[in-house]
């Protein structure tokens, strides 16, 4: 399967992997180890459209590493997912989790489909057989799915019903990010975007950057980007612009962040917004800020953008938003990228918090949730950036280096089976 045939995305994460174990001098058969998910399936999903047609999906699911505990990771409804995409996102989520110190592996999955063109009832066919499709895969003490691109809420709390139905038990410890009324938890829907403000907000304090009036720049106006603008807007940042899949605006005194939220919540884009200027994606990610915030999707700050990007800090709310090439162009103009693997790990961090009160039937207080998650994002940005001093490394590679390490040590530990 791993055969060469790797492109894009995961020849990223693994030339990332491989250069880290360089670094950790790793022992070369753990190192191999670890470039090969664990497990991965692939499954077709035959759905009944609206017009009466049968349209036959394809759905993926891969287990990266089961070392640390069951795997984790969201699910992604995109058209063009495909098997490398998948891995590459699970291999991310592995470190992820390990960086963050929570007990779990990294998985992903996802449905090659364009959701934004099919009705409720198609969803939820579509989700419930790739659900079905997968059950033997996922539970609560195996792969726990969460949302990510176009999935939300109501994906998560048909595939937990029809796991919990299939298994003859109420199971809402299969997925997070639920509804709060089937086991859900309070913060989660908000915590990704969050963890992205808390960290800038580690970032800007410690590079010395105020933090009132900053201009702030967002990419991708969906769960990640539009909370994290919203939280940066009520702290008095300036948010100057924000996007989403349609495009762009920009007005340098700031946007009313509320007011394109209540856009978006009723149209489903924030294209129809009559204030400011219209920018594109592309101008958006090289405007005059403080902060860029590239919340959509991969591959946007590349060689080709990288020198005409103008910000201070970039915090990668998005996976993989930046190419190594742009990466070292940043570098060279000293931008500082907070790297997605912990910028944006604020989601999965409120997961595992989900899952635990899921567990015990015990579910906490927001503030309890959101104090938790600021604690936890601060000490992982701490340790990134006291490691990347040490080992005069950026905070990427730090990062990396932290989140392969720990699983490394615990694969050792572990020992090889048989
Ligand atoms: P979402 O579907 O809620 O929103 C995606 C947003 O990006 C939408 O506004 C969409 O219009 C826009 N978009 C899509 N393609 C675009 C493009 N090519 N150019 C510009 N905008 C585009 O998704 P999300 O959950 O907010 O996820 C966004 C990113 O964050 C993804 O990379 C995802 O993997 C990552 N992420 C999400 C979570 C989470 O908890 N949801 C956690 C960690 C990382």
């Amino acid at each position: 399967m791993m055969t060469g045939d790797h492109h894009g995305m995961l020849d990223v994460a693994l030339a990332q992997l491989d250069a880290v174990a360089k670094r950790l001098a790793l022992d070369p058969g753990i190192h191999k180890r670890l470039r090969q998910p664990q497990r991965s399936l692939i499954v077709s999903v035959p759905t009944l459209m609206d017009d009466g047609q049968l349209e036959v999906f394809t759905g993926f699911r891969v287990q990266h590493d089961l070392t640390m505990g069951p795997t984790k990771g969201g699910i992604r409804y995109h058209p063009g997912v495909n098997l490398e995409e998948i891995t590459a996102l699970a291999m991310l989520m592995t470190w992820k989790c390990s960086l963050m110190g929570l007990p779990y592996g990294g998985a992903k999955g996802g449905v090659d489909c364009d959701a934004t063109r099919m009705s409720l009832v198609e969803l939820e066919r579509m989700t419930r057989r790739y659900t079905s499709e997968i059950i033997l895969f996922i539970g609560p003490d195996r792969d726990i799915p969460a949302p990510d691109m176009y999935t939300n809420e109501q994906v998560m709390a048909w595939m937990m019903d029809t796991y919990s139905v299939q298994r003859g038990i109420t199971s809402p410890g299969v997925v997070t990010g639920k509804p709060l009324l089937l086991g859900g938890s309070l913060g989660r829907r908000e915590a990704t975007g969050r963890g992205v403000y808390y960290i800038l907000k580690a970032a800007a304090k410690e590079y010395g950057m105020a933090f009132k009036g900053a201009r702030v720049a967002v990419q991708g106006f969906g769960n990640v980007g539009s909370v994290a603008a919203r939280l940066l807007h009520e702290e008095d940042c300036c948010v100057v612009a924000v996007s989403d899949h349609r495009g762009g605006i920009y007005d340098p005194k700031g946007l009313d962040i509320s007011k394109l939220l209540t856009e978006c919540a009723h149209e489903g884009s924030i294209s129809q917004h009559r204030e400011g200027d219209r920018i594109s994606n592309e101008e958006l990610l090289e405007l005059d800020c403080d902060f860029l915030v590239p919340a959509a999707t991969e591959g946007q700050i590349t060689e080709q953008n990288a020198d005409r990007v103008r910000a201070r800090i970039v915090a990668e709310g998005a996976n993989g938003p930046t190419t190594p090439e742009a990466d070292e162009i940043l570098a060279g103009k000293k931008v500082v990228v907070l790297p997605d693997i912990l910028a944006n790990a604020g989601g999965v961090t409120v997961s595992y918090f989900e899952w635990v009160q899921d567990l015990q039937q015990y579910f906490w207080h927001e503030h309890e949730i959101n104090d938790r998650l600021s604690e936890v994002m601060t000490a992982a940005f701490q340790r990134v950036l006291a490691l990347s001093r040490k080992e005069r490394v950026d905070l990427r590679t730090a990062a990396l280096m932290l989140g392969v390490s720990r699983v490394a040590e615990a694969k050792k530990l572990r020992g090889l089976y048989p």
